[in-house]
């Protein structure tokens, strides 16, 4: 019997999604996949709320969708503000340093997330060319003031580059309005597509700071003036190659992309944070406390949980036992203290309430003291009442 896929992803995909990868494989250059590719583009556009900006969708993953951005934008000598929120913020100060940056942090306890004053009281005093946020650190389940963040940054004419991978097409992000510059992401999470795509949106003024650089980028797979060419082609109609796009996946994230568009972004972000509500009431009721400090730095699109005394690592396992995969601790810190449940993409109440049960249960399997569905009442009681 197959597991439901709960850790923060890869995730539970559609089953149209997962269809467009098995169809024929056309040219690069077909003219039937070049309108699906143009399509992407468009689409990854509106997804990101961000009309102005510049889609990119290369092979690779997440990290590669980092640098990138980092590639891009930083010269030797440049100098950054990471606000650090975690294991994620740590791999993109090693990416900015590797391509010389001097790299500023602003960084909180494990759990919480700097503030917006904290980090705006830097960008004052720093003279830096650009910012970077992780809007989701994957590791804590935290959920940066990116909102605030990305404006502090504008005010003061710093770059702003989000890390979207854990947050795109789930949390609440507006590239345009609130002025940033790049936002980053890759498939297999709330965008709902297997792994495999680096995904970005790159802002005009993004462009511009490319377009001024005099230091050639340190990477030419990286390079955004390979790229740029076979974008605009394919968004034109109009065949181009630099390397061999994933052609089945590109049709998939097609797919994906006018599904999230078909369902609505507000609408799907308020799906988003009523299953997290409704986790949260489940976590509570079973008495086990999450990694987030407060509800205000806690993401809507997994959970970080503490495991509860006399219960250790294995107990993953026992979840899985129960028939649902969730993921062990990744904040080198904090490891082997905790557990994350992903809810993101097609989550539902369904999938809500077996993963709360399978928790349950898995407690109880563990010699845990715990009333056998006082979670899945909790999350039923949230979910009732709105
Ligand atoms: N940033 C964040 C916030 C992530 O969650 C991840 C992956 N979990 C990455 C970057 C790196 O992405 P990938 O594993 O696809 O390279």
């Amino acid at each position: 019997m197959r597991d439901l896929l709960m850790i923060p992803g890869p995730v539970e995909f559609e089953p149209e999604v997962l269809q467009a990868l098995a169809l024929p494989t056309l040219g690069h250059t077909d003219p039937a996949f070049i309108a699906i590719f143009g399509r992407a583009l468009k689409r990854l556009r509106e997804v990101c709320l961000a009309p102005s900006a510049q889609p990119f969708v290369v092979s690779g993953s997440g990290t590669l969708a980092m640098e990138l951005a980092v590639a891009n934008l930083v010269e030797p000598g440049d100098t950054a503000l990471v606000v650090n929120t975690g294991y994620f913020s740590d791999r993109m100060v090693k990416i900015l340093e590797r391509h010389g940056a001097k790299v500023t942090q602003v960084r909180a306890a494990p759990g919480d997330a700097p503030s917006v004053d904290e980090v705006e009281t830097a960008l004052v005093a720093g003279g830096f060319k650009l910012m970077t946020v992780t809007h989701v650190d994957t590791s804590t389940g935290v959920l940066a003031p990116v909102e605030g963040l990305v404006r502090a940054a504008r005010k003061h004419g710093v770059l702003s580059v989000v890390d979207g991978v854990c947050a795109t097409g789930g949390e609440a992000f507006h590239q345009d309005d609130w002025g940033a510059d790049v936002y980053l992401t890759a498939s297999q999470k709330a965008v709902g597509v297997p792994p495999g795509l680096a995904l970005l949106t790159a802002g005009p003024r993004a462009l511009e700071a490319w377009r001024k650089r005099k230091a050639p980028v340190a990477s030419v797979y990286a390079d955004w003036a390979e790229w740029l060419p076979i974008m605009e082609a394919y968004e034109a109609g109009k065949p181009a190659y630099f390397a061999t796009p994933p052609v089945n996946l590109v049709y998939a994230l097609d797919v994906s992309l006018g599904q999230i568009l078909a369902e609505g972004l507000e609408a799907r972000f308020a799906r988003h944070r009523r299953m997290a509500l409704a986790f949260r009431a489940a976590w509570k009721g079973l008495g086990l406390r999450m990694l987030p400090t407060s509800d205000a730095v806690a993401a809507h699109l997994l959970s970080a949980l503490y495991y509860p005394d006399g219960v250790d690592a294995a107990f993953v396992g026992q979840v899985k036992a129960q028939g649902v995969v969730v993921a062990g601790g990744l904040h080198p810190d904090l490891k082997s203290r905790y557990f994350r449940v992903g809810h993101m993409n097609r989550v539902g109440p369904a999938d809500l309430l077996a993963a709360v049960g399978a928790v349950e249960r898995a407690l109880v399997a563990a010699g845990h003291r715990v009333e056998p569905g006082a979670g899945v009442a909790a999350a039923e009681s949230a979910l009732v009442a709105r």
